[in-house]
């Protein structure tokens, strides 16, 4: 899990890698707010001291100010994006810089001005570490050693210093850096492991994703083997009945015509018989083959009825266009010439029932079946290898 890698201190993974420098260099306007009261700091002491350095200092802060928001720049519209850690490590060395520039301006307490000058510096700097270890948190280096190198100078200030009252603001000035340490230390640990806990999320989301295409392709899948003949590869009657009932009504919504044909192998039986049953499937097979090369393809649909009949399903046929087709479809079965020691024809013929009507919305698609059914039977009692039309009703 990513979640454990925080406490292995393994590498981030690399989009979180980039989240944690995304909101370091993503604050440039608190940086901004820091950076110009720290100016102002040094402005006001130069005015109360006159000392001509701490002029210096304020405008080395707008330059190091400068520095980093060019740095935040480049950080944001680097293309493509490379390597993290790289400018995790600038971050933190632009806010290293301004920690040890923000430290100059302690030498106040030992050679400048008056206690309530160093009383300035004390409160303004404490009260922008604290901001800084805050903005820095999901970079520990970067807080901790802003601090460090921040108030550490300061508190050695104080020391320098000697005097009892700056004893004591040197203890706060401590125990204010180990509360920012510790502060920094808890906001990185809750950042890295927000930013870990949403990416482990985002993964999950992902991986559902994954898992329901996953699924949507294999339900598709069983949902054409479900519908697909096994010995011939066409439509089953459970895709016939689905497809029928589809077909019945978007015809009776249009008022356009359905024509179904139904075929059916002549003396069947007798080539079983006379020729074994695997002869038989693969004569099956063939004849699949050749009806649903003889329809329009995407619109008409060949199926397997059942044993040795076969249906083909015509939206928009009417009954003479229909007949056309069944024709077509006794053909390519004769044109197969495959021999059948028991036919008249000595070839394996079919005998085809054609029915068409435009659907009545209330009515049933049984009625087309039994149409053509009925043409079917006649066609039988006609002679076999031929098509009939069922009677209009
Ligand atoms: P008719 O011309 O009147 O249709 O005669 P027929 O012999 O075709 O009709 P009948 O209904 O008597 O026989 C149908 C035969 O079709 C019987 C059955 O063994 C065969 N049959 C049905 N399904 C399959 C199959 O999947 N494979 C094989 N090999 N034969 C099948
Ligand atoms: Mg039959
Ligand atoms: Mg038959």
């Amino acid at each position: 899990m990513i979640g454990a890698r925080i406490r292995k201190s393994e590498p981030l993974p690399e989009v979180v890698a980039w989240r944690r420098t995304d909101a370091t260099f993503g604050q440039p306007g608190s940086l901004v707010i820091g950076s110009l009261a720290m100016t102002m700091l040094g402005t006001a002491c130069y005015v109360r001291t006159g000392a001509p350095w701490l002029a210096g200092w304020s405008a080395a802060t707008l330059v190091v100010l400068l520095a980093r928001l060019l740095l935040a720049r480049a950080y944001w519209r680097q293309e493509p994006r490379q390597d993290p850690e790289l400018w995790a490590r600038r971050f933190t060395i632009g806010a290293w810089s301004t920690g040890i520039l923000w430290a100059v301006i302690s030498v106040v307490m030992v050679t400048e001005g008056d206690p309530l000058t160093h009383l300035l510096v004390l409160a303004v700097q404490g009260g922008f570490f604290a901001g800084a270890a805050a903005r820095n948190s999901p970079l520990p280096a970067a807080a901790q050693g802003t601090l460090a190198l921040g108030l550490g100078p300061m508190l050695l200030a104080c020391l320098v210093n000697g005097e009892p009252t700056y004893l004591l603001l040197g203890c706060f000035v401590f125990l204010h850096l180990m509360a920012g340490i510790g502060v920094a230390r808890f906001l990185g640990r809750q950042t890295v492991g927000l930013l870990l806990s949403n990416e482990e999320k985002a993964e999950l989301v992902r991986e559902i994703g994954r898992a329901n295409a996953g699924l949507a392709e294999a339900n598709a899948r069983l949902e054409a083997i479900a519908s697909t003949d096994a010995l011939t590869g066409l439509t089953n009657r459970r895709g016939f009945d689905t497809a029928l009932q589809a077909l019945w009504s978007r015809a009776a919504q249009d008022g356009s015509h359905l024509a179904l044909a139904l075929i059916d192998v002549d003396r069947f039986k007798q080539f079983n018989d006379r020729l074994g049953h695997p002869a038989g499937d693969a004569c099956l097979r063939a004849l699949g083959q050749a009806l649903q090369g003889a329809v329009r393809q995407g619109g008409d649909i060949v199926a397997r009825y059942g044993g040795e009949e076969m249906a083909v399903l015509l939206p928009g046929m009417d009954a003479e266009a229909a007949m056309g087709i069944a024709e077509r479809l006794r053909l390519s079965v004769e044109e197969l010439r495959i021999a059948h020691p028991s036919a008249p024809f000595g070839r394996v013929t079919v005998s085809v029932g054609v029915a068409s009507l435009v659907p009545d919305e209330a009515g049933s698609p049984a009625i087309l079946l039994a149409r053509a059914d009925t043409a079917l039977y006649a066609a039988k009692a006609g002679g076999r290898n031929c098509a009939s039309l069922a009677e209009a009703a």
